[in-house]
């Protein structure tokens, strides 16, 4: 059996026109031989509104109950599409995750599938039936109705790939595919063809968010290509894939950016062993993620200045939590909000010397400041003035050409 997976997500189910146009999708796959699972999100809006709806009725809300109360979106998505392709002649049928079942584990709003029941699925398939499944949904061994996180549909999908083995899993969205940079900040940016696991992660952490994260880090676990694509053209969009399969020229595939970071800096630490974690431990123990970290080696072996990154929703919380600590002694805490952090992401730069030196070179060309830096072995992260975002991404479009 050639199984393929096709998942819609909000927007492309969100009318009854949207519904119709990927009833018509999903029959061109039938055309084609394939034998074809649907994985359906909620129609747009959806779930933010029962969201508001469940804070409305309790500003504690049970989450067992928002659960079941989150999950009703897909329900009718799917259900809907069922109904089209029923019209269209076809055979099939919505099913809930509990009627599979699609086994959960872990928190409620926030599960992970565990297991997929393949046997009454596999049935249907063989008797030429489309099944659209809900995704975003499961159930645990309480037999309680789970949903697996903001945006979750997409793991559903990914893991019923896993599940059926199928030969491919395709995501429909309402973007072209993943862009080389977010195309809100610079207009330029361009579709990616083919872009690695590892990559695509290190673009969703960093803001672009086409997938949800662990989506693509089950995809990377289990091996399964994933096609991302729009499914209000027919073009194709963006495969993502292992790297080995990857042959580029390109030796950085995409430029991230953030908005929301604050840099905080502390001057005149007294520098001694354990310094740097009794900074970080209240941080850490109130759910502050700390991401870049510079710390100055001390001239006099004395006093160093430390500085690092924050999200910037967490400035008045982090200045408080150092204030309050006993454990450090400082001169001065200077704070800035008006930071962004650009990277460049390419498992290329891997293999080819100079990338960061290229960076460097053309930020400085545009005598943007660099404040911070932080690599891994795929990315190297820099920050900068949040005045010359634009002019720093574009820069660096440029110059690993990425603009062709
Ligand atoms: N409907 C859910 C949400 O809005 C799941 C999804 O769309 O993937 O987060
Ligand atoms: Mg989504």
């Amino acid at each position: 059996m050639k199984i393929i997976v096709l998942k819609f997500g909000g927007t492309s189910v969100g009318t009854v026109d949207r519904i119709k146009n990927v009833a018509n999708i999903i029959t061109s796959y039938i055309k084609k031989k394939y034998r074809v699972i649907v994985v359906s999100s909620a129609m747009s809006g959806v779930t933010n509104d029962l969201i508001r709806k469940s804070e409305k009725i309790s500003n504690d809300f049970d989450v067992q109950e928002l659960d079941v109360l989150l999950s009703t979106g897909e329900q009718i998505a799917c259900s809907l599409l069922a109904g089209r392709l029923r019209h269209l002649g076809y055979n099939s049928r919505s099913w809930l995750a509990w009627q599979i079942p699609i086994i959960t584990s872990g928190d409620y709003n926030s599960s992970r599938i565990i297991n997929i029941n393949k046997n009454k699925i596999h049935k249907y398939l063989k008797s030429n039936g489309i099944p659209i499944i809900t995704g975003f949904q499961g159930i645990n061994n309480k037999s309680r109705v789970t949903t697996l996180g903001r945006g979750g549909s997409d793991t559903s999908a990914i893991m019923v790939a896993k599940f059926f083995k199928a030969n491919k899993c395709i995501i429909y969205t309402d973007v072209a595919g993943v862009m080389t940079t977010d195309p809100r900040v610079f207009n330029k940016a361009k579709k990616i063809k083919v872009i690695s696991y590892e990559e695509m992660l290190e673009m969703s952490s960093l803001g672009s968010k086409v997938m949800q994260s662990s989506s693509v880090q089950e995809a990377r676990l289990n091996r399964i290509d994933v096609d991302v694509k729009s499914s209000f053209q027919n073009k194709s969009g963006t495969l993502i894939t292992k790297r080995r399969n990857i042959i580029n020229n390109k030796i950085i595939t995409g430029v991230s950016s953030t908005k929301n970071d604050a840099k905080i800096t502390l001057i005149g630490v007294k520098d001694k062993p354990g310094i740097a974690a009794s900074i970080f431990k209240p941080l850490s123990d109130n759910n502050i993620n700390v991401d870049m970290v510079v710390q100055n080696i001390s001239s006099n072996g004395k006093e160093t200045d430390l500085t690092f990154t924050i999200k910037s929703g967490d400035v008045n919380k982090t200045r408080k939590l150092i204030k309050l600590n006993k454990k450090i002694n400082f001169k001065i805490m200077k704070v800035d909000k008006d930071v962004s952090k650009v990277s460049i992401i390419g498992v290329g730069m891997i293999t080819t010397p100079g990338v960061t030196y290229r960076m460097f070179q053309s930020l400085s060309e545009k005598k943007i400041n660099i404040m911070v830096i932080s690599t891994s072995e795929i990315k190297i992260s820099v920050l900068i003035s949040k005045k010359h975002l634009v002019k720093a991404v574009a820069a660096l479009h440029k110059e690993f050409s990425l603009n062709k």
